[in-house]
């Protein structure tokens, strides 16, 4: 019993004592998350791909997590962890607008003016139509 209480000091001043470690140090946030989640699928991966590449890449991803959780500096990790959640906001918008863009490519055809290169988008299903560059002016058919 004695024994027992005696462990939950010990954790409880290690606790204690990692919580000063940290005072003025970064800790974690989304990009060090991401990182970590980034390491479980390199683990998973490495189980089916024997590799040291995987290994290393585990190793420095681990580094690196632990180098921006202890870091000191935390306006610059602050403006990485930003960069990341602005590439994640991209990365995301850009898969969102694939229906849309899918859409659109059933819908219009790309026709190329035979006189100045200008990409024109005409709407699909009006048969062979006239089609005017609204770059240079050319006039020309094509089939929509
Ligand atoms: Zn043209």
């Amino acid at each position: 019993m004695k024994q027992k209480g005696g462990w939950r000091e010990l954790f409880r001043r290690w606790q204690m004592s990692f919580a000063r470690f940290m005072v003025g140090r970064y800790g974690s946030d989304e990009l060090n998350r991401f990182l970590s989640g980034l390491i479980l699928v390199l683990v998973v991966v490495s189980l089916f791909v024997r590799t040291n590449v995987l290994f290393f890449l585990e190793l420095a991803l681990l580094i690196w997590i632990y180098f921006r959780m202890f870091s000191k500096n935390t306006g610059r990790r602050f403006h990485e962890n930003q960069s990341y959640l602005n590439l994640r906001f991209q990365v995301t918008e850009g898969w969102r607008k694939w229906p849309a863009r899918i859409r659109e490519a059933r819908q219009y055809k790309i026709f190329k003016c035979p006189n100045c290169g200008q990409k024109l988008r005409i709407p699909r299903g009006h048969g062979k139509i006239s089609i005017h560059c609204r770059k240079c002016g050319h006039d020309f058919t094509g089939k929509s």
